[in-house]
């Protein structure tokens, strides 16, 4: 059985007697609206941990948009007959109250790698990301933590947080998982339109093409502009970014000279999709 916890001082409860009897505590935190990326998360933290706690918490704090909170889709009741089946002890879902109670007044700002990308176009989205991690850090007093490389930066960001803040836990970065067609999963995607739905693994496509291009000699500046202007014509939006960068830093860099990625966000109707892949 998952218990439903949802408030921290119950939680603190629950983790202290496990910690009594020296278990190891994962979590895995979440949005919800659960597919099988966040389930790949949880098997994982069920293979290194004693003990499994997953964070569902739609986090206001890092939506820059208020239009894509009110559409993030939520489910709580299947999300828990997936969790309840994947053998989670406890689903942590509190209420935006309980996280930020009247008087809350801290920010955790990391700066360097949560500026480019990401930060760049959703301003603010990282101390809120920064911030609601690091309570949920606290609040589970979890020894080891999984998130899904599908947001890159962000796990560049939690673990320089970690570090900076010698935070007690263990970043634990896992595979981006993807529907057959090459699409990474994502909460949002429900919110793609049949056709819309059809033409989004372009992306993932396009960017596999110009990793490989990359990887063969191919200028990086015309190769991206390639790809981009490739993206466009099958009908996507708006690009935010499709750039090269240096895996760890997330630098700027025209050369292989260093473990680098492609990362991207492009909007697709009302859903912006990010994806990123190794070269
Ligand atoms: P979210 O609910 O979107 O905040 O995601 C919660 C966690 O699941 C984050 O660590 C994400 O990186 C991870 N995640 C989301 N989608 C995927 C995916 N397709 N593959 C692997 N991890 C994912």
């Amino acid at each position: 059985m998952t218990q439903v916890i949802r408030t921290s001082a119950e939680l603190r409860e629950k983790v202290a007697t496990w910690k009594r009897s020296g278990m190891l505590v994962g979590v895995v935190p979440t949005m919800g609206a659960l597919h099988d990326g966040h389930l790949s998360l949880v098997r994982e933290a069920r293979k290194q941990s004693d003990r499994v706690i997953v964070t569902i918490f739609v986090n206001p704090m890092q939506f820059n948009n208020k239009d894509d909170l009110e559409k993030y889709p939520r489910d709580e009741d299947h999300d828990l007959a997936l969790l309840e089946a994947e053998g989670v002890d406890v689903l942590f879902a509190p209420g935006v109250h309980e996280v930020y109670p009247d008087g809350f007044a801290t920010v955790v700002a990391v700066s360097g790698v949560s500026e480019p990308l990401e930060g760049a176009f959703r301003p603010g989205h990282f101390e809120g990301v920064a911030t609601v991690v690091m309570k949920l850090f606290g609040m589970t007093q979890a020894g080891r933590a999984f998130f899904g490389e599908k947001d890159w930066q962000q796990v560049q960001v939690v673990k320089r947080m970690v570090e900076d803040l010698n935070v007690p836990i263990r970043i634990i970065p896992c595979p981006t998982i993807r529907e057959e067609d090459g699409l990474a999963m994502s909460s949002r995607n429900v919110r793609l339109s049949p056709e819309h739905r059809a033409l989004a693994p372009r992306l993932h496509a396009e960017m596999q093409a110009a990793a490989a291009a990359i990887r063969a000699g191919a200028p990086v500046t015309t190769t991206l502009e390639a790809a981009k202007a490739a993206i466009g014509a099958a009908g996507f939006g708006a690009w935010d970014y499709l750039d090269l960068r240096s895996a760890e830093g997330l630098r700027p860099i025209t050369e292989l000279s260093e473990p680098a990625r492609i990362l991207a966000a492009v909007h697709l109707g009302d859903v912006r999709l990010i994806d990123n892949i190794a070269v």
